[in-house]
C-alpha cells in the first residue's frame, strides 16, 4: 500500500533549502517580512512542526499580533521558490541549447 503524503513540516525546509518567510498581516503594522534560514526555523519551531502549527507559535515582534489570531503567518519563501525554478530552467537550457543560450537566459531572468 502506498504511503500517504505527510503535511509539509518546518523540517522540509532543510531539504528544499528555502528560507522561512514570516510576515505580519495586521493592517496597522509596518514590519518588514523576516526570513529565517531553514536551520534557524528548525531551531525555533521544531523540525516536525507543521506550518499551521508554526503559525500559532509566532508573534509579531513589532505590534505583538499573534499567529493564533491569524495575524502573523509563515510560508516557505516564495522568492526562494522562484529562484530555484529559474535555476532549474537555466540548467535545462544549458543541456538542451548550450551554455551560451543558458547564459543569455540567466541575464534575461536577472539571475
Ligand atoms: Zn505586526
Amino acid at each position: 500500500m502506498p504511503v500517504a503524503p505527510h503535511l509539509p513540516v518546518i523540517g522540509d525546509l532543510l531539504t528544499s533549502g528555502f528560507r522561512l518567510e514570516v510576515y505580519c498581516q495586521h493592517a496597522a503594522c509596518g514590519r518588514e517580512d523576516v526570513f529565517w534560514t531553514p536551520e534557524e526555523a528548525v531551531a525555533k519551531l521544531g523540525a516536525n512542526t507543521t506550518f499551521v502549527q508554526a503559525r500559532r507559535m509566532l508573534t509579531c515582534s513589532e505590534c505583538k499580533a499573534a499567529g493564533r489570531e491569524q495575524r502573523v503567518a509563515c510560508r516557505a519563501s516564495v522568492e526562494d521558490f522562484y529562484a530555484a525554478q529559474d535555476e532549474a530552467k537555466i540548467a535545462r537550457w544549458a543541456i538542451e541549447y548550450g551554455q551560451e543560450a543558458a547564459d543569455q537566459l540567466r541575464r534575461r531572468l536577472g539571475r
